[in-house]
C-alpha cells in the first residue's frame, strides 16, 4: 500500500475547501472537454483516497484495482448496460449494481422525473403533507400482492428490513423471528440478526434475542419449530422472513411448494410473513414480485434496490391496514428525515412506469431463459469449470469447482471488458444480474466472451 501517496491526518480547512472545487470543477466540465491530467488525476487520486480515507482493504480485492495494470477502473460514466469509466474503457455490465440497475443505468425517463422534481423540490419540508409520497404509496398498494395497503419509505434495503421487523414486533406483541441459513437482508444491528452468515454476526454477538435460522428452502423445519412452540404455550415469533429467491447467497430457488407452504403456515399458526423483495422486487426474477411465482401474498414486504428506479436510493416495507393499524395511535413509532422524499419518489414512480411499459418482467423472464440455456450449453463444454447454472428470471449465477476457478473466470471476463461480481476469495458462485432491458446483442457478445474466456481458462489447468 506504499504506493499511496498519504494525505497527513489533521485539521486542514483550506485543503478541505480546495479538494472540493477541484473535482467540482471536473464534474461541472462537459465530458468531451475533459483534459488528460484531469482524467489521470481523478484514476490516480481515486485509489489513493479509498487508501487514506476509505478502507484501503477494498483495494486488495476488487479486480477493478488489482487486475488493471495502470490506472484503477474509475467509476464514471453509464448508459443502459454500457459503464465507462473516465479512462474512457468500455464495459458491457452484467452485475447490474447486484439489482439497482433493473431498468439500465440513467434510464431517460427515470432521470427526466428526478430533473424536474429536483427543479421543484428534491427533499420535503417535515411538516406539509408530501404528494408525491402519498401517489407512490398508493401505486405500490395496487402494485402489491393480497392486501397490502399502507407502506413506509427509507433509504437502503436494510432500514426496510428493520422497520418490518419493528412493525412485526409491534404488532403481535413478540419479539423472535424465524429467518433463514445464507439469507441476506442487510447489516444493521437489527437486519444482521436475521442474516445467515456467521462472518458478518459472529463479532458482533449478541444480536436481537429469539432469532432462530433454519435451512432455506425447507418449510418442514419452519413448521417444526412453530409446532413445539405453540405446544409447549411459548410462542414468541412475530414473524417468518426469508427472500423469495436468495439473492445473494447465489441466486438460491427455493422447492415450488415453499412459499405457499410457508404461507399457509404462518397463516395455522398466527405468524406474519416477510417477503424480503429488496432484490427480487421489480421485475428481476421475471415477475413483479418474487412471491408471484408462487401467488402468495406475505404479510408484510420489504423494497429496495430497483426501487429507486437506479437513480435515487430508495427503499420501503408494506403491509396490511389491519397490521398497519398498530402504527396510527402513534405515528412516531417510526420515522426518517429523507426517506420517501420527493427525488426518490419521483424516481421510483417513472422506474414503475417504465417497468409496465417496457414489460420487464417479461424481458426478465424471457432473457433469463435465453441465457440459462446458452450458459447451460457452455456448463456441458466445460464441466471441470462451470458445476452449474441456476436462478430464475434475471437472477442469475453461475456455479464454479472452486474459488480459484471462478476468479480465473470473471477476471477473464474483466479482461474481455464484462463486469461482473467475484472477489478474489469469493468467486465460487458469480451471479449475473444485468439490466432487464438489456439487448440480446449485449448478451451474445457476453457469451461470446465467456466461451473464450472458458476455453482460456480450460487449456491453462
Ligand atoms: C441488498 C439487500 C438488502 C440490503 O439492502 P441495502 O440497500 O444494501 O441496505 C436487504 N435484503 C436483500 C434481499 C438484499 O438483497
Amino acid at each position: 500500500m506504499s504506493k499511496h501517496t498519504p494525505t497527513p491526518a489533521g485539521r486542514d480547512i483550506e485543503l478541505a475547501f480546495s479538494e472540493a472545487n477541484k473535482i467540482l470543477d471536473i464534474i461541472n466540465t462537459p465530458e468531451a472537454a475533459l483534459s488528460d491530467e484531469q482524467r489521470k488525476w481523478v484514476s490516480s487520486n481515486v485509489a489513493d483516497n479509498f487508501a487514506n480515507h476509505v478502507n484501503r482493504g477494498f483495494l486488495d480485492y476488487r479486480k477493478s484495482v488489482t487486475e488493471t495494470d495502470d490506472f484503477a477502473l474509475t467509476d464514471w460514466y453509464g448508459q443502459g448496460s454500457i459503464l465507462r469509466d473516465i479512462m474512457g474503457r468500455e464495459y458491457i455490465d452484467m452485475l447490474g449494481g447486484f439489482g439497482l440497475y433493473s431498468p439500465g443505468i440513467r434510464h431517460p425517463k427515470i432521470v427526466a422525473a428526478a430533473k424536474a422534481q429536483l427543479d421543484r423540490s428534491p427533499q420535503y419540508s417535515q411538516e406539509m403533507l408530501d404528494p408525491l409520497r402519498g401517489q407512490l404509496a398508493k401505486v405500490l398498494a395496487k402494485l402489491t400482492p393480497g392486501d397490502l395497503q399502507y407502506g413506509f419509505f427509507a433509504n437502503s434495503g436494510t432500514e426496510a428490513v428493520d422497520g418490518a421487523m419493528k412493525l412485526a414486533k409491534l404488532y403481535t406483541g413478540r419479539r423472535g423471528f424465524i429467518s433463514t441459513t445464507g439469507g441476506f437482508h442487510g447489516k444493521s444491528l437489527g437486519a444482521l440478526s436475521l442474516l445467515g452468515k456467521s462472518v458478518y454476526r459472529e463479532p458482533l454477538l449478541p444480536l436481537l434475542g429469539g432469532v432462530r435460522h433454519v435451512p432455506y428452502g425447507d418449510a418442514d423445519a419452519v413448521e417444526q419449530l412453530l409446532k413445539i412452540a405453540d405446544s409447549v404455550g411459548s410462542m414468541d415469533v412475530a414473524a417468518v422472513v426469508a427472500e423469495p429467491i436468495q439473492g445473494e447467497a447465489g441466486a438460491v430457488v427455493p422447492p415450488d411448494d415453499y412459499w405457499p407452504r410457508l404461507r399457509e403456515i404462518c397463516s395455522r399458526y398466527g405468524v406474519l410473513l416477510i417477503a424480503d423483495e429488496v432484490q427480487t422486487g421489480f421485475g428481476r426474477t421475471g415477475k413483479i414480485f418474487g412471491v408471484d411465482h408462487w401467488d402468495v401474498a406475505p404479510d408484510i414486504i420489504c423494497f429496495g434496490k430497483a426501487l429507486g428506479g437506479g437513480v435515487v436510493p430508495m427503499s420501503g416495507f408494506f403491509s396490511t391496514a389491519e397490521i398497519w393499524s398498530c402504527l396510527e395511535p402513534n405515528p412516531f413509532m417510526h420515522t426518517t428525515t429523507t426517506g420517501g422524499n420527493p427525488l426518490a419518489c419521483a424516481a421510483a414512480l417513472a422506474g414503475i412506469g417504465v417497468m409496465l411499459e417496457e414489460n420487464l418482467p417479461g424481458q426478465a423472464a424471457e432473457k433469463g431463459r435465453y441465457l440459462l440455456q446458452k450458459l447451460g450449453r457452455l456448463k456441458e463444454q466445460y464441466p471441470h469449470i462451470l458445476k452449474d447454472i441456476r436462478g430464475k428470471g434475471l437472477l442469475l449465477a453461475m456455479v464454479f469447482e472452486n474459488d480459484e476457478l471462478g476468479y480465473k473466470v470473471v477476471s477473464g471476463l474483466f479482461k474481455r471488458k464484462v463486469l461482473t461480481a467475484g472477489t478474489l476469495n469469493n468467486s465460487s458462485v458469480v451471479r449475473l444480474e444485468p439490466a432487464l432491458n438489456i439487448p440480446y446483442e449485449l448478451l451474445d457478445e457476453v457469451l461470446a466472451r465467456l466461451e473464450d474466456t472458458l476455453q482460456n481458462v480450460s487449456h491453462a489447468i
